[in-house]
């Protein structure tokens, strides 16, 4: 059965309450005049297949999918993009038409255009030093590795998956890239070391944790990229900004990612801006308008100031365990 109605578009998540995408895309899709509306639906792990074929029975375009169905989604597409497929994850689904499904990965080319625009960075013949080894730091990752960077190292609290992403990396990216523990004894100075950006892919700044690396490691002309965005200002942001690095967070990934998802479904170049602009007035209304979501250190107009701007005092960062060297 197909509606007569606009076009459909969606995410599909678990929870999903929580997520921004309907007010980032629907602000886009008025700014285009399109004929389509963009809604969120909770699915339950368990219902994702029959939630996909609904969805496309309805007369869905695409759907977005966020936490926790992007690897679950692999096997129940018919088309896996190459990108897609070596991430091993999918986060926009198009329903192509005589039941077909494409699955592509947006997150990689949305963190390039997010860190191109708010850092001036671009990875060519670069090294990176990429925190964290999960479904994030894969699309950072291979993003990095296609866009020509010279090698990548990360760092990550489990070695052993940090380690298998390097490998991977290696084998199927041919970029030279190695692993090591994030510790109390992490050799930042070494691994930093010529490093044209400094990836955040880790949860750590989510609640308002310090910085994973210490300020004083921090050093010009290296450029931080928290992918963070919720609290707006990370310990690691602050601790950048304090030695005079340029800093971003999450906000330009999670609306260049959901960019290029429209631009897919509808062929039409996604007015980026604007979504931005929604997407920010979306974190302001939620934070009750008392930090501005932007990222950068200015209160609001209107709010109570607050002495650090991501949480009232920062937590003390997590004790990890000292372990000195590469893996
Ligand atoms: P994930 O697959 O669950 O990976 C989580 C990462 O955080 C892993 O590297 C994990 O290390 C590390 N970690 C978790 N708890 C830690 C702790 N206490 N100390 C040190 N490291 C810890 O999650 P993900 O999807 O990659 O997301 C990672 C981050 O990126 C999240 O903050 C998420 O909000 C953000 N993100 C932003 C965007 C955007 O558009 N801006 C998009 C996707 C994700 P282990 O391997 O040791 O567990």
């Amino acid at each position: 059965m197909r509606t007569a109605g606009p076009v459909l578009l969606g995410v599909f998540g678990f929870p999903v309450a929580h997520s921004l995408s309907p007010e980032m895309q629907n602000a886009a899709i008025r700014r285009l005049g399109l004929r389509c509306i963009y809604l969120k639906f909770a699915v339950p792990p368990s219902m994702l297949s029959r939630a996909l074929d609904r969805a496309e029975s309805l007369g869905f375009r695409g759907v977005n999918l966020t936490v926790p169905h992007k690897e679950a989604a692999l096997p129940l597409m018919d088309l896996l993009t190459p990108a897609a497929r070596r991430v091993g994850a999918v986060n926009t689904v198009t329903f192509m038409g005589a039941g077909r499904r494409e699955g592509h990965t947006t997150d990689g080319e949305g963190f390039l255009r997010a860190t191109r625009e708010d850092l001036g960075f671009t990875p060519r013949g670069r090294k990176v030093v990429v925190l964290g080894a999960g479904g994030a730091a894969r699309s950072v990752c291979f993003a990095l590795a296609d866009a020509g960077a010279r090698n990548i190292v990360l760092v990550n609290r489990t070695p052993a998956r940090a380690a298998r992403l390097a490998r991977a990396l290696v084998a199927e990216a041919r970029i030279p890239s190695s692993a090591f523990r994030l510790s109390g004894r992490t050799p930042w100075k070494r691994l930093l070391e010529g490093a044209a950006l400094l990836v955040n892919a880790t949860v750590l700044g989510l609640h308002g944790e310090d910085s994973p690396v210490p300020a004083r490691f921090l050093l010009r002309p290296m450029a931080v990229s928290d992918l963070v965005y919720n609290p707006p200002v990370t310990g690691l942001v602050v601790a950048a900004r304090s030695r005079g690095l340029r800093a971003a967070n999450g906000t330009g990934m999670l609306a260049g990612q959901g960019a290029l998802s429209l631009e897919r479904w509808t062929g039409r170049r996604a007015p980026l801006a604007e979504m931005r602009c929604a997407l920010l007035a979306a974190l302001a209304r939620r934070d009750g308008g008392q930090r501005d979501p932007s990222g950068t250190d200015r209160t609001l107009p209107g709010s109570r100031p607050t002495a650090y701007p991501g949480r009232t005092r920062p937590r003390q960062a997590p004790a990890w365990r000292a372990y000195p060297g590469r893996i």
